[in-house]
C-alpha cells in the first residue's frame, strides 16, 4: 500500500447525514430525545475516501448543491486530495435522517436533493476521465440514467468497472448490470438481484451458509461474463471470479475470512470495501484478483473499528500500523 499510481473515478452520491440516537425508535406521532452527530455520508462519497486513503489518486463524479452541506463536501474532498467533478445543483445537497435505537436497529430517510440531477449529460462530459482511468466505481444511490452511461464510457474504453449495487431496494437493469467488470453486493442485495432475474435463492440471511459450488452457480447465472464478489460481514466475502473479466488473471471460487476486528460501527464497511477493492485494482493491475479482495477486505474490517461512514475509512498509515508495509 505505498503506491499511488492508476486513477479511480467514483460516480455517485454525497449525503449529509444527520443522526439521531435514540432508546428506541419512534411511534406515529411520538416525539422523543435522542443524541444527535452529524457527519458526511453517501455512498459515492464514502467510497471516494476509502479509494483516496487506500492510496489511490481519486476522482468524484457527484451533484452538490450551493449549500452548507455542498462547502461541507468540497473541503472534505480537498482534505483527502480528491478531485471533485460537481455538477452544481439549484437543489440543496443530499441528507439523511437517522434514527439509530439502543439495539442497533435504525430508520433512514434520505432526501436525495442535489444527488437526483446528476445527469447523463454531465457524466458524458466526463468522457476523457472515464475513458482513462484505471478504474470506474458506482452505486445505484444515483440517477441510473447517469450510473449506466459512466459505465458505458467506461466499457467501451476498456476500463475496468466495480458496481456496488446498493441499495438493494434500487432497481438496475440487465444492462447496467451486464457492464460491470466486478459486481459487489452484500447478501441482501445479491438475493434482491436474484430475484429480480427470475432466480431462485434462499433468504439473505442464509446466503453465507449455501455452499460454495451452490453460491457460484448463483453467481455465474446473475452475472456470466463478469465476476461476483458477495460481501457477508462478519464472515467476509465470497469470491465467483470469471478470468476473462480481469485480463490476465485466472478463474477462482473462494472465500477470504474477515480480519479479525473490534468492530463497534459497521456503517460504511461495505463503501470501505469497495472504495479498497478498486484503489487496488487500480493501483496494481497485474496482481492476482485475490490480493485486491484481500486487501479490501482487510481495509473493510479496520473501518469498522472507527465510528462514522466516511469518518471511519482507515488512512494509509492506520492500515501499514495494523497490517504492515507492502499491502495492498
Ligand atoms: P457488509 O457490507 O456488511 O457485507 O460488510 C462489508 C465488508 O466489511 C465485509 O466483507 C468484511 O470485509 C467487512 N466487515 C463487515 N463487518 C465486519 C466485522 N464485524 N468484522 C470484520 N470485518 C467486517
Amino acid at each position: 500500500m505505498t503506491q499511488r499510481a492508476g486513477r479511480v473515478v467514483v460516480v455517485g452520491s454525497f449525503n449529509v447525514d444527520h443522526v439521531w440516537s435514540v432508546a428506541k425508535l419512534p411511534d406515529t406521532g411520538e416525539t422523543l430525545a435522542g443524541e444527535y452527530h452529524t457527519g458526511p455520508g453517501g455512498k459515492g462519497f464514502n467510497q471516494a475516501t476509502a479509494a483516496a486513503r487506500a492510496g489511490a489518486d481519486t476522482v468524484f463524479v457527484c451533484a452538490l448543491g450551493d449549500d452548507i452541506g455542498g462547502q461541507l463536501a468540497r473541503a472534505l474532498a480537498t482534505a483527502d486530495g480528491i478531485d471533485l467533478r460537481d455538477a452544481h445543483s439549484h437543489a440543496p445537497t443530499g441528507t439523511a435522517g437517522i434514527y439509530v435505537d439502543a439495539d442497533g436497529r435504525n430508520c433512514i430517510v434520505i432526501g436525495a436533493g442535489a444527488n437526483a440531477s446528476l445527469s447523463p449529460a454531465f457524466v458524458a462530459d466526463q468522457h476523457d476521465l472515464l475513458g482513462s482511468a484505471s478504474a470506474v466505481l458506482a452505486q445505484l444511490e444515483s440517477p441510473l440514467a447517469a450510473v449506466t452511461e459512466a459505465l458505458r464510457i467506461a466499457c467501451a474504453a476498456g476500463v475496468v468497472t466495480v458496481l456496488n449495487p446498493a441499495p438493494a431496494n434500487a432497481v438496475a437493469s440487465p444492462e447496467l448490470l451486464a457492464l460491470a467488470t466486478v459486481l459487489t453486493p452484500n447478501e441482501t442485495e445479491f438475493v434482491a438481484l436474484l430475484g429480480r432475474a427470475g432466480i431462485d435463492s434462499p433468504t439473505a440471511d442464509a446466503i453465507g451458509g449455501l455452499g460454495d459450488d451452490a453460491l457460484h452457480a448463483l453467481c455465474r447465472r446473475l452475472h456470466p461474463r463478469g465476476s461476483v464478489v458477495v460481501t457477508l460481514g462478519a464472515a467476509g466475502c465470497f469470491v465467483s471470479h470469471a478470468a476473462d473479466a480481469l485480463r490476465g488473471d485466472t478463474s477462482g471460487t473462494y472465500r477470504i475470512a474477515a480480519e479479525p476486528c473490534q468492530a463497534v460501527d459497521t456503517t460504511g464497511a461495505g463503501d470501505a470495501f469497495n472504495g479498497a477493492l478498486v484503489a487496488a485494482l487500480a493501483s496494481r493491475p497485474g496482481a492476482a484478483f485475490a490480493e485486491h479482495v484481500t486487501f479490501a477486505n482487510r481495509y473493510a474490517g479496520l473501518s469498522t473499528e472507527a465510528e462514522g461512514a466516511a469518518a471511519s475509512m482507515p488512512r494509509q498509515a492506520d492500515f501499514q500500523a495494523r497490517f504492515g508495509p507492502g499491502d495492498g
